[in-house]
């Protein structure tokens, strides 16, 4: 099953692809770890993305397309993918179904996480990931069981360098402005669901699965 997520940052949207792909196999294509992976090896491509990144604002179209696409192209995405982040602009969604369209494919479904402006900012000042394995922490709402250190490896955690509070801002600007605009572009598919991302991972978690498993059925 081929799946977007759409949301703010902080909406969860990680979180809850990470559980999806744990559940169902489908791998989670997430453009921002793609770019920060980038970025910590040191190549051209990540140098050039941390402009963009270090102020919040989108990195160019065409570098994200040309890294989903090769992304999506590979084996363990024939059976359905999970797409965290992408698309993230009007550009993006068009590039995406012509790229699936060519292949006689198509989204089955966009999952759009709903969460009020100042529980993003509480979520994103907390936010916490482990530098060797990635996974993901808040410091109040999944603390590690021991400060500073991964409960899954022992890795040190570490906050986002684009997590802090000036470059928040842009991003919710960014967001609102090029992002949002696509609830409209993807209402007419009726792949549209909108869950209440408010809740607890958990409770998040248990309205996605309950909308995969009405496509799943369908199909
Ligand atoms: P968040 O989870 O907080 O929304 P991401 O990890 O998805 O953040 O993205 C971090 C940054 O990476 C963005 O602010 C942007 O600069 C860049 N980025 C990620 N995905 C895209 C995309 N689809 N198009 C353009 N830039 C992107
Ligand atoms: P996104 O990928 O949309 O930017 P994340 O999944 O990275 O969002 O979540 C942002 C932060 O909020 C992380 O620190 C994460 O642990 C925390 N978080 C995610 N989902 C929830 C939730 N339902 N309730 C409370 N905190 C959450
Ligand atoms: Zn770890």
């Amino acid at each position: 099953m081929n799946i977007v997520l759409l949301g703010p940052p902080g909406a969860g949207k990680g979180t809850q692809a990470e559980k999806l792909s744990a559940r169902y196999g489908w791998p989670q294509i997430a453009t921002g770890d793609i770019l920060r992976a980038a970025l910590s090896e040191g190549t051209g491509l990540g140098l050039e993305a941390k402009k963009y990144m270090d102020v919040g604002e989108l990195v160019p179209d065409e570098v994200v397309e040309g890294l989903v696409e090769e992304r999506l192209g590979r084996d363990d995405a024939r059976e359905g993918f999970i797409l965290d982040g992408f698309p993230r602009n009007a550009h993006q969604a068009a590039a995406l179904d012509g790229y699936l369209s060519a292949r006689g494919l198509s989204i089955d479904l966009v999952v759009n996480i709903v969460v009020e402006t100042e529980v993003l900012v509480r979520r994103i000042a907390g936010r916490r990931a482990c530098r060797q394995c990635g996974a993901n922490y808040h410091v109040d709402f999944n603390p590690p069981a021991e400060e500073g250190l991964c409960g899954q490896c022992g890795g040190e955690l570490y906050q986002r360098e684009d997590d802090n509070e000036e470059t928040v801002g842009n991003r919710l600007d960014v967001y609102l402005g090029h992002t949002e605009p696509l609830i409209e572009y993807y209402r007419p598919c009726g792949c549209l669901v909108s869950v209440d991302g408010s809740k607890s991972p958990d409770e998040v978690f248990e309205a996605i699965t309950g909308a995969v498993e009405k496509v799943l059925v369908r199909e």
